[in-house]
């Protein structure tokens, strides 16, 4: 379980790095890290708030406040997010819409973390958070996998990635 854990504690460090530089990001493109060891997998998501809830500011109006919580709602269910084939069940949830205590100005993005534990090797991840999302238009992909790693964009129209 150690090696587990560094994997996927250079993963998160990875992913923080990226969420860092991304402050600028660009509207309509997201980045999904997926990590794999054993029976264990590891996907997360960086996605602008724009395109996740359709503002960056804080929640304010109840319409606002509405769609925070209806998203965090379908997060936790994995509700039109991401089907990963083969057994998987979901194991573990995180996400950054239940930390209101940063104040920031400017570009804000919501992260999510799933943890999945499979019987079988996953075979493909498809998002269904382009149909959640829908002025998401593409998602840079990284996986790192015990037998290699790669990436590859994908979008609505070409929204699985098979190994
Ligand atoms: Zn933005």
């Amino acid at each position: 379980m150690k090696k587990f854990h560094t994997l996927f504690g250079s993963v998160f460090l990875f992913g923080l790095s990226i969420t860092c530089h991304a402050q600028g990001h660009t509207h309509g493109e997201a980045e999904l890290f997926v990590a794999q060891e054993g029976d264990n997998w590891l996907l997360q998501f960086v996605i602008p708030a724009e395109d996740a809830l359709g503002f960056e500011s804080e929640a304010e109006t109840d319409e606002q406040k509405t769609r925070v919580s209806s998203l965090i709602s379908d997060i936790e269910s994995n509700t039109g997010i991401v089907e990963i084939a083969n057994k998987c069940a979901l194991t573990d949830v995180s996400h950054s819409l239940e930390t209101h205590d940063e104040h920031e100005h400017g570009h804000h993005n919501v992260e999510i973390e799933y943890a999945f534990s499979c019987k079988v090797t996953a075979s493909s991840i498809s998002l269904l958070i382009f149909d959640t999302m829908p002025s998401l238009e593409s998602i840079h992909v990284e996986w790192i996998k015990e037998n290699g790693q790669g990436s590859v964009i994908l979008n609505k129209e070409n929204n699985t990635v098979t190994w």
